[in-house]
């Protein structure tokens, strides 16, 4: 019987509350007793399927506060698929995240809600170019960003994050012996890589649609109509965005960043929904635009993912070989020391241009 707010039952209301109070700046009443029902429902097909739900910081706040077991960035959703014991790990996110999941926990089902979920930066390399580039750079060590499939990872070296792309290719150039690294697919990380680091860098013109779209007018403009914003930007951005930010790091830097110094005002240059979810978890600090949305993660709906577990469609699978083979290369990044704090890309080396041959 509808006797609780907004509709719903009483005993409904109860279940939700926690969320709703984390949602509501970005849900209308309206919306709501929908998208209640669908995460109650959720909730209770991920215990008869033993299913987990990892959700990215780039789903929409009702995914990632409603029905995401884990919550974090690629990698960090893909160590938590391994040490889950669940039999079903449902991927809220994008395809190469999947295949990560897969990689790391080949035992397990892995299912995404909507296989077109896919990235501009992912699919601006394969495998048979990564093999083209290890022939022309003959002993080099190929570092590949997390962001990429799995025939890429199985022809890598090592993989790397936002958050420890720095350590990782100082670590491949002292581990080869080399004064340079092939640094693939983000051209825009690679370069502000570039300008933290005396290792010399090979780069692909791959590029994130959501992050190469932010200028410097962005912030200038922000900066005028906000002047007391703290302006923090990913190092998916182009160099210059980076240059004229206050602070710019990892998705989990940025986080941190929010959580630990609490400004008024802060402006993330990155995903949309990145701001909303991290605004649940830190009342009092007011979030400003601009942010661009992902049209690939916002493929992904309360909707899709209660058919995804309702049907156990759609099925991510990786064959053996590169399962084997792309595990190595995460496993390597995974066995590094992970960094005290997360990793900051420090601004004042950013300023200074640093060339990256471009492939
Ligand atoms: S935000 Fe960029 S890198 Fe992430 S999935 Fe979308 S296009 Fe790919």
């Amino acid at each position: 019987m509808a006797d609780g707010a907004f509709g719903l039952t009483k005993e409904l209301e109860r279940e939700t509350a926690g969320v709703w109070a984390k949602v509501k700046d970005h849900v209308t009443p309206l919306e709501w007793p929908a998208q209640a029902r669908l995460i109650s429902e959720i909730n209770r097909l991920k215990r008869e399927r033993d299913a987990v739900i990892l959700a990215h910081n780039y789903m929409t706040p009702e995914i990632f506060h409603g029905v995401g077991d884990y919550v974090g960035d690629s990698l960090g959703l893909a160590k938590e698929a391994a040490r889950s014991d669940a039999k079903v790990i449902v991927q809220a996110g994008v395809h190469f995240m999947a295949e990560t999941s897969k990689i790391l926990s080949p035992e397990k089902t892995v299912l995404i809600p909507d296989l077109r979920a896919g990235c501009s930066l992912a699919s601006s390399i394969t495998g048979a170019d990564v093999r083209l580039i290890k022939q022309r750079y003959p002993g080099l060590p190929v570092v590949t960003y997390v962001n990429t499939t799995a025939d890429v990872k199985a022809e890598t070296d090592i993989c790397c994050t936002s958050a420890n792309a720095v350590q990782v290719v100082e670590w491949a150039a002292k581990e080869w012996g080399v004064d340079r690294v092939i640094l693939i697919p983000d051209e825009y990380l690679a370069r502000n890589v570039a300008a933290q680091t005396t290792v010399g860098i090979i780069a692909w013109k791959g590029r994130c649609e959501v992050h190469e779209r932010f200028t410097v007018d962005d912030i200038a403009e922000m900066r005028a109509a906000y002047p007391g914003a703290e302006i923090l930007a990913h190092p998916e951005c182009p160099e210059d965005v980076l240059a004229a930010a206050d602070f710019a790091g990892s998705t989990a830097a940025m986080t941190d960043y929010v959580e630990t110094r609490r400004p008024k005002q802060v402006v993330l240059i990155t995903e949309c929904s990145m701001a909303s979810n991290v605004a649940g978890d830190v009342p009092g600090v007011q979030f400003i635009g601009p942010c661009n949305l992902c049209p690939h993660m916002k493929r992904i709906t309360l909707e899709n993912i209660r058919d995804c577990l309702l049907h156990m469609q759609f099925e991510v699978t990786v064959p053996a070989d590169m399962i084997e083979r792309g595990r190595l290369a995460v496993q390597r990044m995974i066995d590094l020391p992970p960094p005290l704090v997360p990793a900051r890309y420090d601004l004042v080396k950013a300023r200074h241009h640093v060339d990256v041959e471009l492939i």
